[in-house]
C-alpha cells in the first residue's frame, strides 16, 4: 500500500424512482445509496459489509459507472469519473474491473474458458495483439492456479471454486488498477472461500491491485481487508481500520454483526453475548427518521429518532475511525 488515494467517492447517492398508476407517475424513490463518502488507497483492500438491501452492490456498480449517480462525485486517479467520455471512458473501463458473485451464472456456458477470459481483448484489442492472445490467456490461467491445458474446456467442466478463478482471470486480463469484488466467495463452500481469498491476496501483491471487497458477512472480509466500511440502509454506519472495526467497534450495528460471527472456540461462543437484531432492514423507499438504525437499535434514545447522526471521526484511544452514532463508544453489551 502506498498511501495515496486512487478512488475517492463524495456524497454518492442513487435513488430509483417508484412509478405507479397508468401514467407511471413518480410517487417516491428507493434510496439505494444515500450519501456515501470514502477513499480507497492504492494497493489496499476496503471491505464493504452489510445485510442484503443495504446498497453495497449498487455502490459497487456505481464505482464502475454501470450506474449513473443521482448525486455525488467519484474521482479515479485524478479524473472525474462521471464526466468522462469517449477514449477516457474506455480507459476507465480497463482500469476498473469487477468480479461477480455467482461463478455459476456469470460465465457463458457455451463459450470455452479461453474465449471467456479472452473476451476483454475483443473490446480492448490494443492491450494484447491478436497473435499473442492465446498465450496471454494461458498465462492468466496459470496465474489463477488453473492448468493452461484447460483453455478449451467449458465452464461446466470446472468446480465452483475453479469457475470463480476463471472469473478472476477475466477480471485481471486488462491489467486493471482497481478490482470490485462483489461477494466473490458468497456462493462457495467455506473451505473453497479461503482458497479464493488467498488467491486474491496473492494477485494483489503481484499486481499492486486495489480492491473494494463487498460481502454480507464480516468474517469473510476480516482476513483480506485493510479497512472496513459497514453499511446500513444506503449509508456508512462505521468506517475504520481492520483492527478498530473488529476489536473496538463503536457502532451498535457493527457490534451486532460481530456478535453473530461464528468463532472456532466453543467456550468463547458460550460466554459471548449475542446481540439479536429485531425485525428486518426497513424499506429504503421509506427509511426511518433520524438515525436509520433506531428501529432496531437496543441503545436508542429519544434523540435517535429525530436527529440524524453524521459519520464523524472518533478517537477512542485505539486510533481514529468514523462512526455515525450519537453515542459512539466502544462497549460490551450487558449480558
Ligand atoms: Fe443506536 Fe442511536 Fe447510535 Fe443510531 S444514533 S446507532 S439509534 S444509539
Amino acid at each position: 500500500m502506498t498511501g495515496d488515494v486512487i478512488l475517492r467517492a463524495e456524497g454518492l447517492k442513487k435513488y430509483y424512482p417508484i412509478k405507479t398508476g397508468v401514467i407511471r407517475r413518480t410517487t417516491g424513490h428507493v434510496r439505494a445509496v444515500d450519501g456515501v463518502s470514502f477513499e480507497l488507497l492504492r494497493g489496499e483492500t476496503l471491505g464493504v459489509v452489510g445485510e442484503s438491501g443495504c446498497g453495497k452492490s449498487t455502490l459497487g456498480r456505481m464505482l464502475m459507472r454501470l450506474e449513473e449517480p443521482t448525486e455525488g462525485t467519484l474521482n479515479f486517479d485524478g479524473a472525474d469519473v462521471y464526466s468522462l467520455k469517449g477514449e477516457d471512458m474506455r480507459r476507465l473501463r480497463r482500469d476498473i474491473q469487477i468480479v461477480f458473485q455467482d461463478p455459476y451464472t456469470s460465465l457463458n456456458p457455451r463459450k470455452t474458458v479461453g474465449d471467456i477470459i479472452g473476451e476483454p481483448f475483443e473490446i480492448h484489442p490494443d492491450v494484447v495483439p491478436k497473435a499473442g492472445r492465446r498465450k496471454r490467456v494461458q498465462e492468466l490461467l496459470e496465474q489463477v492456479g488453473l492448468s493452461p491445458e484447460h483453455i478449451n474446456r467449458y465452464p461446466h467442466q470446472f468446480s465452483g471454486g475453479q469457475r470463480q478463478r476463471i472469473g478472476i482471470a477475466r477480471g485481471i486480463a486488462l491489467n486493471p488498477k482497481v478490482l470490485i469484488c462483489d461477494e466473490p466467495v458468497s456462493a462457495l463452500d467455506v473451505s473453497v472461500q479461503a482458497q479464493v481469498i488467498n488467491l486474491l491476496e496473492k494477485l494483489q501483491n503481484e499486481l499492486n491491485l486495489s480492491y473494494v471487497f463487498i460481502a454480507h458477512d464480516l468474517s469473510v472480509v476480516r482476513h483480506i481487508s485493510d479497512r472496513v466500511a459497514v453499511m446500513y440502509l444506503g449509508k456508512i454506519a462505521e468506517l475504520g481500520d481492520d483492527a478498530q472495526i473488529y476489536d473496538h467497534p463503536t457502532h451498535p450495528y457493527t457490534q451486532a454483526l460481530l456478535s453473530a460471527v461464528p468463532v472456532p472456540d466453543p467456550e468463547t461462543t458460550r460466554n459471548r453475548h449475542q446481540i439479536v437484531l429485531q425485525g428486518d432492514v426497513p424499506s429504503p423507499a421509506n427509511p426511518p427518521s433520524g438515525c436509520r438504525f433506531h428501529t432496531r437499535c437496543w441503545r436508542a434514545q429519544p434523540i435517535c429518532s429525530t436527529t440524524e447522526p453524521q459519520l464523524v471521526e472518533h478517537d477512542d484511544g485505539h486510533g481514529t475511525h468514523r462512526s455515525a452514532c450519537h453515542f459512539a463508544e466502544p462497549f460490551v453489551p450487558a449480558s
